[in-house]
């Protein structure tokens, strides 16, 4: 019987940034294999997406491979799971702690925000997914079967973010997952790839370049000094995932370094504290620089004295007794929702105070609203008057820009037989593939989705 062909569908992450869903069926063995199984984010429409059933039987998949613990990678885990996988999960240790906290959190928003809907997946569902789960290391080799196997590489994304290359003797197809901005505060940069014959890599920021980044840790410092000079209160929204702690570092950092005046910090997020957990358990996944710093001052990171964790509900509402002078980190990223809310609800009309946007405001939400500079802004029913300060810092983006991912594939282009572009904007998609054509002389294309490939593994 003639052997099977390898094949890649693109299940999700196709023509647009989020849902990534990619299943490689490898010929020679057999196996069905897939890589992430996330959320897809945004708009209301896409609600649906996410209850809809899979278009393969999960029953029938051997393995699913975890780039990282970002919603839009993970959301669905706990839905395939319940809808019959019962393979193997592999990811990192980090990747798959912050992922049970972020799948639980998950639920419990869907939950608050959908009163009259049954949840498409239980606690259960997250439990039983934790068992199937196994973890590994960067630069571990996993023999799968028929001389198919699996190493891993840091993506330098978020904190145990992986490339997975499956290889068969000199064959290598490659699934990058997100990639990181590198040089990154806290992480090792993503490491090059070689020997590549395809790629399936993201293209979030595949048609534009990041803004100089040497400014941000001037740009935080500024605002800072600026507001706690005022005697206000800075405000700074953010996502609970690896922007929370780089920001905590550089304050960190800056206390250490006497630049900027002594004032409480407050993180005012139940998950950004225990992801940071996360970071201080993990902290070998960190980069030299780092964790020279941590053996040095004895101590652990995120450690320092005007730190304030505030846990419950009871010790957030006391924030708002602390004298104003003060910085607050809290969620929503986006302002959506979350404590982050309360403080704006508090802050915003105080001309002394300062709201700090340092992560990417999606269109319709609070925080794109104030960024693009409405006077007044309606908070938990309430009208509030925007007089404080708002800045923004575009440096600190988790992803590499245009230049950078084009960058990443010209280290392996000898060898590069095709690279599926995903996990992008349509535009940023194709404009991100002829770019690679042009510039490298690869083949190069952004699937549609549900598209099948044909390749040689
Ligand atoms: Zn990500």
């Amino acid at each position: 019987m003639a052997e099977q062909k390898s094949t890649i569908t693109f299940y999700g992450g196709v023509g647009e940034v989020t849902g990534a869903n990619f299943l490689f069926k490898d010929g020679p063995s057999g196996l069905s294999i897939l890589v992430d199984c996330g959320l897809f984010q945004g708009v209301k429409a896409f609600d649906d997406k996410n209850i809809e059933a899979f278009a393969y039987d999960p029953k029938t998949i051997d393995y699913l491979f975890v780039t990282h613990a970002h919603l839009d990678h993970i959301g669905r885990i706990p839905k395939l799971v319940k809808d019959g996988f019962n393979g193997v999960i592999y990811s990192t240790a980090p990747t798959k702690e912050i992922a049970e906290i972020a799948l639980a959190d998950s639920l419990n928003l869907f939950k608050k925000e959908n009163e009259d809907k049954e949840p498409f997946f239980s606690t259960a569902d997250i439990t039983k997914s934790m068992e199937l789960w196994k973890t590994a290391e960067y630069h571990e080799t996993i023999n799968l079967k028929e001389g198919l196997r699996v190493s891993l590489k840091d993506a330098g994304h978020i904190l145990g973010s992986t490339m997975f290359e499956f290889a068969r003797g000199e064959n290598k197809l490659v699934f990058t997952g997100d990639l990181g901005n590198s040089p990154s505060p806290l992480l090792y940069d993503t490491e090059s790839i070689k020997g590549a014959n395809y790629l399936v890599m993201e293209s979030v920021y595949g048609d534009r370049n990041h803004e100089d980044r040497s400014e941000r840790r001037n740009l935080l410092e500024d605002a800072i000094e600026d507001t706690m000079r005022a005697g206000g209160t800075l405000m700074i929204p953010a996502f609970s995932i690896e922007r929370t702690q780089e920001i905590l570092y550089e304050i960190e950092n800056m206390i250490e370094e006497s630049r900027i005046p002594l004032a409480p910090v407050f993180l005012d997020s139940p998950m950004g504290i225990r992801v940071t957990d996360i970071y201080k358990k993990y902290a070998r996944f960190l980069n030299e620089g780092v964790r020279q710093q941590v053996e040095e001052s004895g101590d652990s990171i995120f450690r320092f004295a005007q730190l304030h964790e505030t846990l419950s509900t009871d010790e957030s509402k006391a924030i708002f007794q602390a004298n104003p002078k003060k910085i607050i980190l809290a969620g929503s990223g986006m302002s959506t929702g979350g404590r982050i809310l309360h403080h704006e609800k508090n802050y915003l009309s105080d001309p002394r105070s300062t709201l700090l946007l340092v992560g990417y405001q999606q269109m319709g939400s609070l925080g794109r609203l104030i960024q693009d500079g409405v006077k007044t802004v309606k908070i938990m029913g309430q009208e509030i008057a925007v007089r404080s300060q708002v800045r923004v810092i575009h440096g600190y983006s988790a992803h590499k820009d245009s230049d950078h991912l084009l960058e990443f594939v010209d280290d392996t282009k000898d060898t590069l037989k095709k690279v599926f572009v995903v996990m992008g904007e349509t535009k940023a998609a194709m404009f991100l593939s002829q770019r690679i054509r042009d510039y490298l002389g690869v083949l190069a294309k952004a699937p549609e989705a549900a598209e099948v490939a044909e390749i040689d593994l």
